[in-house]
């Protein structure tokens, strides 16, 4: 795949990048600081960009995408990222692909609109406390009851679960069948009596993940995504899309990280200092085998292939290159961090620790790539 952009890639590049410095609201990262206000301004933004039609677009157009190529999701991301525009939910594109590939006609018109007009906020709930890395381990319960399916149990670490309107929330209707056969996915609104949304606060001192109740919750029947016992095949779609950091812009942003390491790195007259001029010829390696791995997995999908298992090398690399340039950036900045002086980086180093733990952990990345892509044997 010839990798530079056509004259369609190019224009529509140049439209974004006129449109992003016209539209970026000023101050917009002092505004999300507020955890008070940052819901709000995360759903107009959304508005604003679905307004101007830059959400889904390799999407069918019947599903209110506008059908082009996902390297225009891809330019999306990156010229996001380089404008150090506010992004879209992360989780649009990957739960929005699970409605569309396993639901009814009648769900693809109920729900697909709300994720892309940014009108619902949605959750993602998997893992529970004893089913993370062994989802299909999964316990919270549902029994059908007449026309309602009534939950019953715990989910752990679901991102945004406090501010969210509606869960693809993953619960076990058949005990008696095999672990991965008895699991269904449930399209659960969280405004219904018996669900509790606790948050959790991480080491950034942000709430941005939650345990959330269950307890007799009624579900219309109606509201199954799929077939019952079709939620492993949901959750296989969801975190195949959901591995990749393609779509997130995530490239750009370590470039212009790197760029700016290399700025202090010079600043402090420490370029030559053998502690840290092999550390950024390292980042800038790993950054450009993760910026040739996502382009390989993007040409995947250009040829029409699904998101699979090669997701996971991606995954590997992006948690790999996010801590270790993040570590650097504390390395420099030295006392810096520690008095105070560079809240930022610090919270920027922080918010790097769990990114080798969510959308599966970095140990589960490498037991897929030995089993199901090297074919390796089971230890
Ligand atoms: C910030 C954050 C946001 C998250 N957001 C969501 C969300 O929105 N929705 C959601 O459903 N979940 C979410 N998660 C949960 C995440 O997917 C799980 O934490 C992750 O899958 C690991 O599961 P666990 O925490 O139960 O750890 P465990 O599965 O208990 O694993 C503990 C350790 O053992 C290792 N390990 C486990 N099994 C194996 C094995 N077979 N081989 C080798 N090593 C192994 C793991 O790699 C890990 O280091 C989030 C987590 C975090 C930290």
């Amino acid at each position: 795949m010839d990798y530079r952009d056509t004259a369609q890639e190019a224009a529509f590049r140049a439209e974004l990048r006129a449109w992003f410095g016209q539209n970026i609201p000023p101050g917009w990262r002092d505004v999300i600081e507020d955890p008070a206000g940052r819901t709000e301004f995360r759903k107009q933004w959304h508005r604003t960009l679905h307004k101007a039609g830059y959400v889904a677009m390799s999407w069918p157009v019947e599903y209110g995408g506008r059908g082009l190529s996902p390297i225009f999701d891809a330019i999306l991301g990156e010229e996001t990222a380089r404008a150090d525009a506010p992004p879209l939910p992360g989780n649009v594109n990957f739960l929005g692909r699970a409605m569309w590939t396993h639901g009814t006609e009648e769900q693809k018109k109920r729900f697909l609109p709300m994720l892309l007009t940014g009108d619902a906020v949605w959750c993602q709930g998997f893992s529970e406390p004893e089913a993370g890395s062994d989802i299909a381990g999964l316990r919270t319960r549902a029994v059908l009851e007449g026309d309602e399916w009534v939950v019953n149990g715990q989910k752990m670490w679901t991102s945004g679960a406090h501010a969210a309107d509606w869960c693809l929330l993953l619960v076990r209707t058949d005990p008696d069948k095999p672990k991965h056969k008895g699991i269904s996915c449930l399209l659960t609104p969280m405004n219904v009596p018996g669900i509790e949304a606790r948050p959790i606060y991480l080491a950034n001192g942000e709430p941005e993940t939650s345990e959330v109740f269950f307890d007799n919750v009624r579900i219309p029947r109606e509201n199954m995504l799929g077939h019952r016992g079709g939620g492993w095949s949901i959750a296989m779609t969801t975190l195949a899309y959901e591995r990749g950091p393609g779509d997130t812009g995530f490239v750009p942003k370590y470039q212009a990280t790197l760029r700016r390491l290399e700025e202090l790195a010079a600043e402090r007259g420490r370029l030559a200092d053998p502690a840290v001029r092999p550390a950024l010829a390292t980042a800038y390696i790993k950054g450009e085998a993760l910026r040739l791995t996502v382009l390989e997995q993007l040409s995947l999908r250009v040829s029409g292939q699904l998101a699979g298992e090669e997701g996971s090398i991606a995954k590997l690399l992006w948690a790999d290159a996010e801590q270790s340039i993040q570590h650097l950036a504390i390395e420099l900045l030295g006392p810096d961090v520690w008095l105070g002086r560079a809240p930022q980086r610090l919270s920027a180093y922080l918010s790097s620790r769990p990114v080798s733990v969510y959308g599966g952990s970095s140990q589960i990345q490498k037991n897929i790539l030995a089993q199901r892509v090297l074919r390796m044997p089971r230890a």
